[in-house]
C-alpha cells in the first residue's frame, strides 16, 4: 500500500522508520489534534496516534479521516503493527531523507567530495543527497544496521529473534 503519514507527536519515533523505508511521513511538533486531523484530512494522511480521545471524533468513526491507533510502547512493536496492518512494503527503502521527509537526489563522486569525511570517499562509490538539508546518505555502517533491523523486524520470526 502507498500511503502517506502523519504521526502525532506521541508516536514521533516513528516517523524516521517510515521515511526510511520509503513512506511520505509528516511529523510536526507542537501540533493540536485540530492540526493534526486538518493535515490528515487535507493531503489524505493516515493519522498515526496512541491518543484514544481521537478516534471518537465523528471525522474519524464516519471514515473521512483514517486513523490508526498504535498499541505498543515499543517503536519497533509500533512500526510492526502499521507494516502489518496498512500491508506496507519495502521497495522504496532509503529514498527519502529521513530528517526532513525530502526524496533524495542521486549524487556523483565528485560532487559530494567535500561532504564527507576522506575515509567514506575512499570506500563508497553510490552517494544521495537531500536537496532539502543537503545531508549525504551513502551505504556505510548506519545504512547497513538499518537495512538489518528492518529486515529483523519483518522475517516470520522475528518476534523471537528481536534484539536490543
Ligand atoms: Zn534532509
Amino acid at each position: 500500500m502507498r500511503a502517506k503519514f502523519i504521526v502525532d507527536t506521541n508516536v514521533g519515533r516513528l516517523a524516521r522508520w517510515l521515511r526510511m523505508m520509503g513512506y511520505d511521513t509528516l511529523f510536526i511538533n507542537p501540533i493540536d489534534d485540530e492540526g493534526l486531523i486538518a493535515i490528515g484530512l487535507k493531503e489524505k494522511r493516515v493519522l498515526l496516534t496512541r491518543d484514544t480521545q481521537i478516534m471518537l471524533r465523528r471525522v474519524v468513526t464516519s471514515g473521512r479521516l483514517k486513523v490508526l491507533l498504535i498499541q505498543d510502547d515499543d517503536p519497533k512493536d509500533q512500526l510492526r503493527q502499521v507494516v502489518r496492518t496498512l500491508k506496507l512494503d519495502q521497495e522504496r527503502k532509503f529514498t527519502l531523507c529521513l530528517e526532513c521527509n525530502e526524496p533524495l537526489v542521486p549524487r556523483s563522486k565528485e560532487e559530494i567530495q567535500d561532504l564527507v569525511p576522506p575515509y567514506v570517499f575512499k570506500t563508497q562509490s553510490q552517494y544521495v543527497q537531500c536537496p532539502v538539508c543537503h545531508r549525504v546518505y551513502w551505504r556505510g555502517t548506519h545504512w547497513q544496521r538499518m537495512k538489518k533491523e528492518l529486515e529483523t523486524l519483518f522475517s516470520p520470526f522475528s518476534n523471537f529473534t528481536l534484539s536490543e
